[in-house]
């Protein structure tokens, strides 16, 4: 291995970051990572942490899954590569696309588009909710809603429907005809509501209300994660994800779930949707579908969408959208493998007692910390600080502070995630309870330094 400050220097001078600033890596190299055990990290230094943020909320099974590794290895031994286009298919899609159906059959999903990743995922189930509505003969429902504070991913679609400015105004004009519902945010949102269930009933007005401005039968679809990630880890009261299922179904407009985090267990439930009680007409998928290990996703498809197409003989339904790696066998071999561990392992309830743990010592660490507004959790492991500069006036923090507070955790025993005024936690879900402790010590430590 190169010398860390040597290969620092090689980064700032060669790699681009996504989601930086190019002149950033200069001034404030990125910690180099050259291994991984468990549910923990080392750097180029011979510095070893607990991984907070579980690679990107994809890790869930930690990083030493030597069932998926094998998987993976086989695999790639047998046949690396073929594509799923018309004509031909491999033998791991097919298995996959069956365990995918009963494990999501309760979920009411039943077909497999296969993905490389989340981006890839949301832009397959925004064309396909477009292209439902043609073969139905409505061509004219071409809109999309969303949610502020949403994050859908990068492609131009996903930017498009995305209800972060930080992740749009770079790169307008984006896709026109996406419509933005406030989110059920109930730290901030512009009613100044602080009851969830009825901040929840003021967005649905919202999403009511645009509906009905747009024209229902202008809509294809509404895309929303079932608990916001990147958006700061928002989850909503109980009552809207199934109160938006029935808006959609009211209006024939298709409900797409995004589960890029949510799905496989990260917020106590197998999906996010099981968790509301809902059953979306599309579901994405990404992430922990390979644990991390190989970049894979998959569209799910509801029995009634599927119909539409399948049934169609016009010559309408036939798909004009798909991936090199579409159905990649190394990566349907690693689903295979992860979702089976995923099982057997019965991750989501480690995930709910985890998860538990670790949103009452964040709440703890707030009652001790003025600078942290707000807590937010409860739903699995993935929990956001919200930090800002004075508690009664909810005013801003410097963005250096919030470094602080991550540098000083990571030193201290634990990688956490900054994004923007946030801090955000999603470990694997195999951690530990002491793997818990850790994280709340080094952030209590970051705290401290400030
Ligand atoms: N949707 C959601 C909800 C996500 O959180 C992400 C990524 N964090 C994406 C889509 C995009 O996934 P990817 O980065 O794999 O393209």
């Amino acid at each position: 291995m190169k010398d860390s400050n040597f290969l620092k220097e090689m980064n700032a001078r060669s790699v681009w970051h996504p989601m930086a600033h190019p002149a950033d890596s200069q001034k404030n190299p990125p910690t180099i990572v050259t291994g991984a055990q468990g549910v923990r990290i080392t750097d180029v230094d011979g510095h070893e942490v607990v991984d907070g943020v579980g690679g990107l909320w994809n890790v869930n099974l930690g990083f030493s899954c030597q069932p998926v590794k094998d998987a993976i290895a086989a695999q790639l031994d047998r046949l690396p590569y073929y594509s799923i286009f018309r004509g031909t298919t491999n033998d791991c899609v097919i298995e996959l696309a069956e365990e995918l159906r009963d494990f999501f059959a309760p979920d009411g999903l039943s077909r497999a588009f296969y993905t490389s990743g989340g981006s890839d995922s949301v832009e397959t189930a925004l064309r396909l909710a477009r292209q439902y509505h043609k073969v139905k003969g409505e061509p004219a429902r071409i809109k999309y809603l969303s949610l502020k504070k949403g994050y859908h991913g990068t492609h131009t679609g996903g930017a498009s429907v995305n209800g972060n400015a930080n992740f749009r105004t770079q790169y307008e004009p984006l896709l026109p005809g996406c419509y933005h519902i406030p989110a059920p945010y109930t730290y901030r949102n512009p009613f100044n509501e602080t009851d969830p269930e009825k901040l929840a009933q003021l967005c649905l007005q919202a999403l009511e209300d645009e509906i009905a401005f747009q024209g229902a039968g202008t809509i294809a679809a509404m895309i929303m994660e079932p608990v916001l990630g990147a958006g700061g880890v928002i989850p909503p009261h109980e009552s809207f994800m199934p109160a938006v299922r029935e808006i959609c179904s009211k209006h024939g407009i298709l409900l797409i779930a995004d589960e890029v985090i949510t799905a496989f267990g990260r917020t106590g439930s197998w999906t996010g949707s099981r968790h509301w009680g809902v059953q979306p007409d599309l579901m994405c998928t990404a992430k922990a579908i390979t644990n991390g290990y190989f970049p894979f996703g998959a569209v799910m498809i509801s029995d009634a969408v599927a119909e539409v197409f399948e049934q169609d003989e016009t010559g309408l339904a036939a798909i004009g959208h798909g991936y090199t790696y579409s159905g990649h066998p190394v990566g349907a071999a690693a689903a295979l493998a992860c979702l089976a561990e995923t099982k057997r392992l019965n991750v989501k309830d480690n995930a709910a007692e985890r998860g538990a743990e670790l949103f009452a010592g964040l709440q703890a660490l707030q009652a001790d910390f003025d600078v942290i507004g707000d807590v937010r959790g409860g739903h699995g492991l993935m929990c956001a600080l919200e930090l800002v500069s004075d508690r009664a006036t909810k005013a801003p923090i410097d963005k250096a502070r919030v470094n602080k507070v991550q540098e000083v955790a990571y030193q201290s025993g634990a990688m956490v995630r900054v994004s923007g005024p946030n801090i955000i936690l999603s470990p694997p879900l195999v951690l530990a309870s002491e793997d818990v402790q850790v994280i709340l010590s080094s952030l209590r430590a970051g705290f401290e330094s400030l």
